[in-house]
């Protein structure tokens, strides 16, 4: 099982998630600042590399917020996300890593479609062809998406291997929680196993409490799972969907970076889970 720990850009909790980094090599950085990404970035780079230099792929979470959600930078500002790729390409080489850089999106297909985003994928694509540099994007709760996933249709669409997806599956409770489906209605709908496979990297895994998050976010989404059973379900997501062996981010707490005592005790779920498989 690969699992890369989560933490944001101060590296909290890095002293206590650093054996399970070491164990899959890789690691997911949540972006907290607003100003100054492009630096924070390599300076995180840079010290993650110096503190465990046997670690392979950095997965660089943008910050939670909907101007830096894919359809606000491509429009507002494409010229910078080039040469935001651009310094990454740099970055890697310099502290020989794999980097990931992860969108979130609301649009769906047909908005990607119509306005021309997809055209502007390409172009940000195309910076980062021969590098180590991937593009994710994410899909969230979206209130127009409902029967479709925006974000595996447009890495179809598109289909560069650079380009790939992150599944959160908090997200897959919260849309069919909204549009009152069951989830195993909705999941096969929604998702297709072959596209999981061929087009998924990593999933952000985590509980979703009450089956909401997203009328209190911060205390329902994205929670350590709380009991083995809603462990299971969810790992059963993944193995109906052919992807249990993608990366999987334990992306909880999201609220508190000051410890990562959750996210240890949802790592130690899935290290269970291993033994048993
Ligand atoms: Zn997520």
């Amino acid at each position: 099982m690969i699992i890369y720990p989560k933490t944001c850009e101060n590296l909290k909790g890095i002293e206590y998630l650093k054996e399970y980094v070491e164990k899959s090599k890789g690691i997911e950085i949540q972006l907290l600042s607003y100003e100054q990404t492009q630096k924070k970035t390599y300076e995180v780079l840079k010290r993650l590399k110096n503190e465990m230099p046997q670690l392979n792929e950095v997965t660089i979470h943008l910050p939670i917020r909907e101007d830096f959600n894919f359809e606000a930078l491509a429009f507002s500002k494409l010229e910078i996300e080039k040469e935001r790729l651009k310094k990454l390409c740099e970055a890697s080489e310099e502290c020989d890593l794999n980097v990931n850089l992860l969108y979130h999106t609301r649009w769906n297909y047909n908005s990607w479609s119509n306005s021309g985003a997809i055209d502007r994928m390409k172009e940000l694509l195309e910076v980062i062809q021969n590098s180590r540099v991937n593009i994710l994007i994410e899909n969230i709760y979206a209130l127009v998406e409902r029967r479709e996933c925006a974000v595996l249709k447009v890495a179809k669409a598109i289909d560069d291997s650079h380009l790939k997806v992150c599944l959160d599956t908090c997200h897959l409770h919260c849309v069919a929680n909204m549009f009152k489906i069951s989830l195993n209605e909705y999941l096969n709908t929604y998702l297709n196993k072959e596209e999981c496979e061929k087009y998924i990297q990593q999933i952000h895994f985590a509980g979703t409490l009450n089956k909401d998050g997203y009328i209190d976010e911060k205390k329902t989404h994205g929670r350590a799972h709380d009991t083995w059973a809603s462990f299971e379900e969810d790992f059963n997501i993944l193995k109906q969907f052919g992807i249990e062996d993608k990366v999987i981010v334990t992306e909880v707490s999201e609220d508190d970076y000051s410890t990562r005592k959750d996210q240890i005790k949802e790592i130690q779920m899935l290290l269970k889970k291993e033994e048993e498989i």
